[in-house]
């Protein structure tokens, strides 16, 4: 038992659904109980999607249970399959009907449907959202295209056919995926790759098993659709790509891979590398964000994708990197290694929040959830993974890959900072009232966060943990001293001046310490 008020990611079955919605022509049969049919609220309100997710609930309630729900499930299958004419039917169960254990699979092939029937087994009480997705992925192609005959050897490419790529990951719900997949379009473009299958987004059944067609296949999110490319690796010998493009150094990785699976020459595509991102980061104007202590935590492909993004393209320090997803601890561990900080793989929005009270970064960069959080610590953030609400999916064309996703982030991540001239506004012109260190970003207007959440006139801007005995207290001079300090580095100088007084034994803090601890901090 795990007391849980916020999850990074549904239970498995949703990432099913985000399949089969993403889908022209696949229904899902879920077993699941009444209510259950909640999620279908994410993909009509969050992603606004104009019609309701092709699945069908079986909404047990508690007096089917003294009865026959495997003959709820066979009708139910039956019913959805006259009405809706799927060219391909999931069946899976939720999380309760995985505990009666009514079998969707060997029900459903009793029926001898005349359509692919895939039955899906969804660990519920190990597995999440996105390996349901990816799993359901997998198990869909699978059954579609089937296995390729013994011995088989992909035949080489005839020299007068383009390249052809089959383009894996984006799907309904997903973060930016929609405008992801057209600057991903653009760079195969760039590089005359024709794309061979889009899978799961608005792709058709049959649609699936044309995938072992293509040559090789582009994964543009690996917690998705990294199962299904490693299988077809494997059964179809068709190789994939690893590198994800967010980012302009890895834009320009993901196009010299792509060249070099396509047999063509890269130099022409990576020559048009020139968003405007690159530009407005060395432009005399970002200096002041030079060594921004950024925190970082999200999905592993979005993490590590942004600390390469704010290390080496903007010359933020990453302070912080982590992540939820489980299955792709390694990746982030790795990128951790090389910023010098230590990973935090959790599902614990606490030990997240933890985490960042104790940093005290100038920027968070995280998921709805980390908003959250920065909010209450009064701190700037933006939000660069899923899961997301409604926000974070615009009307306007916001992506994250590719030469156009450079000059979205670089806009999303320096806009909730305090603008250069204002931060020294602030530093010399502190009794100023539009100024002064208690107002807001003056940019962000109304929308900021109030100067009560930075902390400007509460004493503490932290909702520090209930004091130790031997936590030292500040003397009324030396908290009048540190409110001298602008709001954005104070959280800072209050923890820093903190930990030296504890190492010292000092109970009271006074103007002398404060000012010990600056120096010490900075020698
Ligand atoms: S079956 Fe699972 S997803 Fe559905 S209500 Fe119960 S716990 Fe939630």
């Amino acid at each position: 038992m795990q007391l849980t008020l916020w999850t990074y990611e549904g239970p498995p079955h949703v990432g099913a659904m985000r399949v089969a919605t993403a889908m022209r022509d696949v229904h899902y049969v879920l077993h699941a109980p009444q209510g259950d049919t909640y999620a279908d609220l994410l993909f009509t309100m969050i992603e606004r999607r104009d019609q309701r997710p092709p699945v069908t609930y079986t909404t047990f309630q508690a007096r089917d249970l003294g009865g026959d729900t495997a003959e709820l499930f066979k009708t139910t299958v039956r019913d959805a399959v006259t009405r809706h004419q799927p060219a391909a039917l999931l069946v899976g169960a939720s999380c309760t009907a995985e505990l009666i254990q009514d079998d969707p699979g060997g029900l459903a092939a009793t029926l001898q449907l005349p359509l692919p029937v895939i039955p899906l087994e969804l660990p519920a009480y190990q597995r999440k959202e996105n390996w349901g997705a990816a799993e359901t992925l997998y198990r869909l192609v699978r059954g579609l295209a089937g296995l390729p005959p013994a011995q088989y050897v992909r035949p080489p490419r005839p020299a007068e056919r383009a390249p052809r790529a089959n383009i894996l990951g984006p799907m309904a719900l997903g973060f930016r995926h929609r405008d992801d997949l057209r600057e991903v379009r653009e760079l195969l473009a760039l590089l005359g790759i024709e794309v061979n299958v889009v899978a799961p987004l608005d792709a058709h059944a049959a649609d699936l098993a044309r995938i072992p067609e293509a040559d090789f296949n582009v994964v543009m999110y690996p917690e998705l659709a990294g199962t299904l490319a490693d299988w077809l690796a494997r059964q179809w010998q068709q190789p994939r790509t690893r590198q994800v493009p967010i980012g302009l150094g890895a834009t320009a990785d993901f196009i010299t891979e792509l060249a070099t699976l396509a047999g063509v020459d890269p130099a022409p595509a990576l020559q048009r590398i020139d968003a405007r991102a690159r530009w407005f980061a060395r432009s005399v104007d970002s200096t002041y964000l030079t060594g921004k202590r950024v925190f970082i935590f999200g999905d592993a492909c979005h993490a590590v994708a942004a600390a390469r993004v704010a290390a080496r393209e903007i010359g933020f320090t990453v302070a912080g990197l982590g992540t939820y997803s489980r299955e792709q601890a390694r990746e982030l561990r790795e990128a951790a290694a090389l910023y010098g900080v230590e990973p935090l793989i959790t599902d614990d929005y606490l030990e997240v929040e933890r985490h960042i009270a104790a940093l005290q970064p100038d920027l968070v960069l995280g998921t709805q959830m980390e908003r959250h959080i920065a909010k209450r610590l009064g701190l700037p953030c933006a939000v660069i993974s899923a899961p997301v609400h409604v926000q974070d999916f615009p009307a306007r064309h916001a992506p994250q890959m590719g030469l156009e996703g450079a000059n979205v982030m670089f806009d999303a991540w320096v806009l909730p900072l305090m603008m250069g001239l204002e931060e020294h506004l602030l530093a010399m012109f502190r009794d100023d009232f539009e100024f002064s260190p208690q107002a807001a970003p003056s940019h962000l207007g109304a929308t900021a966060p109030s100067s009560s959440n930075l902390g400007a006139s509460a004493p503490a801007p932290l909702p520090a943990p209930a004091p130790a005995s031997n936590e030292p207290s500040w003397a009324v001079e030396a908290e009048r001293e540190l409110h001298k300090i602008p709001f954005f580095v104070r959280g800072k100088a209050r923890r820093n001046t903190e930990r030296f007084a504890r190492d010292r034994g000092v109970a009271l803090i006074t103007v002398e310490t404060l000012y010990d601890a600056k120096a010490h901090f900075s020698a």
